[in-house]
Order: C-alpha cells, then sequence, then structure tokens
C-alpha cells in the first residue's frame, strides 16, 4: 500500500502582523465600548437596559403570563371542570378534580384545579381550548421562588392572588356558553403595574 506523505504546514512568518491586527481589533471594540458607555454615563444617550423591577417591561398584549381562572358574576370561579383546558395541555401539567354543583343548571365545578407552573410552557392551548372562557394566561411574568410548593398553583391561587383584585370575570355568562368573543377583551385586565 502507498504511503502518502504529507508536507508539514508553512511556517508563518507573519506572526507580527497577525498579533497587531488582533489587537487592532480589540481596541476597535473596547473604542464603541468606552464610548456608548460614557455617552449613556453622562446622559447623552439613552440607556436601554431595563431597570427591572423599579421599572415593569411591557411585553404587549399578545404576552402569555401567569394563569388565572375567571369568576362568574357571583363570584364563583367560571370553570365546569370539563377537561378540555387540560386534555389540550402539551405538558400535561393541569390536573383537575370535578365534582357535582349544588346549582342544577351547572352540571360540574371542580373541586381541585392545579397547573404545575415547572412543566408549564406557556403554549396558551388550555385558553384556546376553553369553551367558557374560565382559564386566560395574563401579562404577569414574574415568578422567580425558592419554595417547592409555590410551582403547583392551586384553584384559590389561580382565581384570587392578590394581583388580581378581587378576580377577574369572566366574558362569558352562563347563558351565553360556546358563544366566541373578541380575544381582545381577554387581555383587558391589569395591563400596567404587573409584573
Ligand atoms: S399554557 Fe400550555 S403548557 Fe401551560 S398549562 Fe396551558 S396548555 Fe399547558
Ligand atoms: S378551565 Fe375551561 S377548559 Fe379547563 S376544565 Fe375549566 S371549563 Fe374546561
Amino acid at each position: 500500500m502507498a504511503v502518502i506523505k504529507v508536507p508539514p504546514p508553512p511556517v508563518d512568518r507573519n506572526v507580527f502582523f497577525q498579533v497587531a491586527g488582533y489587537f487592532a481589533e480589540i481596541m476597535k471594540g473596547m473604542r464603541l465600548t468606552l464610548g456608548i458607555f460614557f455617552r449613556q454615563l453622562l446622559r447623552m444617550e439613552k440607556t436601554n437596559t431595563l431597570e427591572w423591577p423599579e421599572q415593569p417591561a411591557d411585553y404587549g398584549d399578545r404576552f402569555k403570563g401567569k394563569h388565572f381562572l375567571t369568576l362568574r358574576d357571583d363570584g364563583k370561579i367560571r370553570c365546569t371542570a370539563c377537561f378540555l383546558c387540560a386534555t389540550a395541555c402539551p405538558a400535561d401539567c393541569i390536573h383537575i378534580e370535578a365534582s357535582e354543583h349544588s346549582d342544577s343548571r351547572i352540571e360540574k365545578f371542580p373541586v381541585r384545579f392545579e397547573i404545575d407552573i415547572l412543566r408549564c410552557v406557556f403554549c396558551g392551548m388550555c385558553e384556546e381550548a376553553c369553551p367558557v372562557d374560565a382559564i386566560r394566561l395574563g401579562p404577569e411574568y414574574a415568578m422567580a421562588g425558592l419554595a417547592g410548593d409555590k410551582w403547583v398553583y392551586t384553584k384559590d391561587y389561580l382565581a384570587q392572588r392578590q394581583e388580581l383584585v378581587g378576580g377577574v370575570e369572566s366574558i362569558k355568562a352562563e347563558s351565553a356558553k360556546h358563544i366566541d368573543t373578541g380575544a381582545d377583551k381577554r387581555r383587558s385586565y391589569l395591563r400596567h403595574g404587573v409584573h
């Protein structure tokens, strides 16, 4: 079998220019960075850095943040425990236990409704699947924490947490089940100051 001898790579005799070019590029970058730094320090240029949490971000109306359960006129949660959201959820993170309602006009209600938020991918499929506007994804995005059980949102937390200021009424009345309504109305709560 023939052996092919591979010649060694040519010795680069231009190392000085390569190193000089390398430092020249670093200096160019530093000049740009320091220029921006001092212009913003001297208030000659607006900084694009968001000073969170003092300065909350507004991600716009289509942002899908922390879930909440809406309420009926009487203040009870709107959910009828139909399991459509849990079925549609690709992350399998919605857990519902249904029970018969004492009001014969309402077939079922959830005695337990939990979302394991660490599994949630915030896709909004639950919101889309719900026929009675009982679950929505709102504008809240701050979810930092340490405690383990904090990450399973309970029914009470989803419907009555402090940020919901007494709860959010569903835009669908009992008599208007399954009627489509404008998506813009769904987004109209707590647009400002919630994060
Ligand atoms: S946003 Fe998506 S992943 Fe999260 S609970 Fe709803 S359907 Fe499941
Ligand atoms: S939130 Fe909506 S889709 Fe989910 S169980 Fe309740 S009524 Fe059904």
